[in-house]
């Protein structure tokens, strides 16, 4: 396979200037940078402190806000001014947030202007996620400020493989909000192998590994698989489940034991500090199962208990739809199990023995867990951090995309510019043309996804090319550009080639697809293969008749003095025939009957386009 460098250094810092890498995780954040003696990357910790900063921020009836350690102990105590697990709202409409609701304990609304943002209301006061997500990230600013007492305005931030554009954006536009200038955000499992440092000390040595990078962490779970030689970092493919974590395992302990206990489900879902004990509880029980084979603990009346091997028994299935992910991501990295040297164990939730276990023997090996498996996402940004900051100058990078991006075209057939899996930054154009005589206006439909009718994949923008001036149908050339930056962001550009008319687009974010679809579209994809493929041939196949359709019309519209009685007759005729084949959706009758037109059409317009030729050349000598 060929590989792509990019060098990633940028050299117009200024010296000495602190650059800091994030992990703003669902459940934990923490702040990290690479030691300028020892050139080793380090977590940030106040004096006595520890390093993770809970992702949870607490409001105040004062208005005071709170975040970390003491928003978290809030939880229990006021848990409708207290906000976690803002990170899955990012980017989503109120109705996908809907899905979530069990998780939350804050009130959220549909935004009046725009149906399509969330809102999180606080009292009076109403957040997004966007701006949620920059208390937390303002927070740690300040954090890392006071510990290092210098002035810290420049970041990396990191995110899941699995976030879209608006995410990425939305968390790019946090860190604005919060002050800082974020120079990169790059995906976690990115910053996780960098952190595992293969290949990164000896860029020199010639070596060649393949690696999985497996993280679970409170929310998401992703797998990653990366070749590394040379110093060159490549993202093969990526998969993983945005809604699988440990938040999930604290709430099947939690169902266990309302099950075991017989606790009235209603009565508890309404008391919310309850539920939030109980929440807080379960999470207790798994760490400590984590060391010990059992776990007994109080709420209120009640005695709680759980044995390691029930624990084990109920997170299994969880365990094994994990590993469902793993495998999708060998297909789509052409890979085999026995490819992969080393499994990297990345997320607070590996840390449970039988995610370990399991992990280890789907690969048949030891996972590699080495690193702390809450830092190393933190630590690997600051690795990165180091080389924008042109300290690291060996080091390359290469993500790629999650899904295939492309536009609409004729037949509401979905035609991929940049497919799935493609390495970024990227970059692809092609050419299109109008399908009516002084078309004016070309609407580019920009959406990703894997099925090949654009109505099963996720719309993502739209715009109109205006002012491309009046040609015949076919004539413009309208260049339609897709790059993908290192960011992972998408910028459309549309330009009509003759005239010089361009636009680029303008994203108006659509929300209104909810997350669980965009998640499933992979798996659709493979489940509709060959149904789509029977649509796309008849979407083809009804483009093309009615294309010819318009085609002889206008013919006939100029020609029609040139045609015999017969040939006006069975044109009609097979005009007609094919008409109806096409609003009949058979595929194979629109081929007939387009086939037909074609045979009686074609002779008699090869006999008229001599007669033009012969009359074009009339008196002229050659
Ligand atoms: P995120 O990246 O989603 O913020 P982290 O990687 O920080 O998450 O992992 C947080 C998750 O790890 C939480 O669900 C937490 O309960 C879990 N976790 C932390 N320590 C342990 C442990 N010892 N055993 C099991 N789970 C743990
Ligand atoms: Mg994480």
């Amino acid at each position: 396979m060929a590989k792509i460098g990019i060098n990633l250094s940028t050299g117009s810092l200024q010296k000495d200037e602190i650059i800091v890498g994030i992990d703003l995780g669902t459940t934990n954040s923490l702040i990290a940078i690479v030691h300028p003696e020892t050139k080793k990357p380090i977590v940030l910790k106040e004096f006595n402190g520890s390093s993770i900063v809970p992702s949870v921020i607490h409001f105040e009836k004062n208005g005071q806000i709170t975040v970390g350690d003491l928003a978290k102990s809030q939880l229990e105590l006021d848990p409708e001014r207290t906000v976690f697990s803002v990170k899955r709202l990012m980017g989503k409409s109120y109705q996908e947030a809907t899905a979530l609701k069990d998780l939350i304990s804050y009130k959220y609304v549909a935004d009046a202007n725009e149906s399509a943002v969330v809102k999180i209301q606080m009292g009076d006061l109403f957040y997004t996620p966007t701006e949620l997500s920059s208390l937390i990230l303002k927070s740690l600013k300040e954090r890392a400020e006071h510990i290092l007492k210098t002035p810290v305005n420049k970041a990396v931030i990191t995110v899941p493989a699995y976030f879209n554009d608006e995410q990425r954006q939305a968390t790019r536009d946090a860190g604005k909000l919060a002050g800082l200038e974020v120079l990169r955000i790059i995906n976690e499992p990115t910053a996780a192998s960098l952190a595992y440092g293969i290949g990164l000390q000896n860029a020199s040595v010639e070596n060649n590994e393949t690696v999985a990078v497996y993280d679970l962490g409170g929310g998401t779970f992703d797998i990653s698989i990366l070749s590394i030689s040379n110093g060159i970092f490549e993202v093969l493919s990526t998969n993983g489940d945005t809604h699988l974590g440990g938040d999930d395992i604290d709430a099947m302990i939690v169902q266990h034991w309302i099950t075991q206990l017989g606790v009235d489900e209603k009565i508890l879902a309404s008391d919310k500090s309850m539920m939030q004990m109980f929440r807080l509880k379960a999470e207790e029980a798994k760490k400590q199962l984590t060391q010990s084979d059992l776990f007994s603990g109080l709420i209120d009346k009640w005695t709680l208990s759980l044995s390691l091997i029930d624990f084990e028994q109920l997170i299994t299935p969880m365990i094994e739809r994990t590993i469902s992910c793993c495998k999708q991501a060998f297909l789509d990295a052409g890979l085999k199990k026995s490819d992969i040297n080393n499994v990297v164990m990345v997320g607070g939730s590996t840390r449970v023995p039988l995610v370990k276990k399991m992990v280890g023997d789907f690969f048949g090996k030891t996972v590699n867990d080495s690193v702390n498996p809450d830092e190393v996402v933190a630590l690997g940004a600051a690795l990165q951090a180091d080389v924008l900051a042109g300290n690291n100058k060996d080091v390359l990078l290469l993500d790629i995309t999650p899904l295939s991006l492309g536009i609409e075209t004729a037949g509401g057939l979905m035609d991929v510019l940049i497919p799935r899996n493609a390495k970024i930054p990227s970059k692809a154009a092609r050419q299109y043309t109008t399908q009516i005589d002084g078309q004016g206006s070309m609407r580019i439909s920009v959406y990703q996804g894997e099925r090949d009718l654009v109505k099963d994949n996720r719309k993502l923008a739209e715009f109109n090319l205006k002012n491309i001036p009046g040609m015949p149908a076919g004539l413009p050339k309208v260049e339609v550009g897709f790059l993908i930056n290192a960011d992972g962001i998408l910028v459309v550009t549309a330009k009509e080639l003759r005239s010089g008319v361009s636009q680029t687009i303008e994203v108006k974010p659509r929300l209104n697809l909810d997350d669980a679809t965009v998640e499933q579209m992979l798996l659709d994809s493979m489940v509709h293969a060959k149904e789509d493929i029977v649509l796309r041939a008849l979407a083809e196949a009804k483009t093309e008749g009615e294309q010819l359709l318009k085609t002889t019309e206008q013919f006939l519209q100029k020609n029609s003095q040139f045609l015999t009685q017969a040939e006006m007759i069975d044109t009609a005729n097979a005009m007609q025939a094919l008409q109806l084949a096409i609003t009949m959706d058979d595929k194979n009758l629109v081929q007939e009957k387009t086939e037909v037109l074609n045979s009686i059409s074609r002779p008699y317009a090869e006999r008229i386009m001599d007669m033009a030729i012969a009359e074009a050349m009339k008196g002229k000598s050659i």
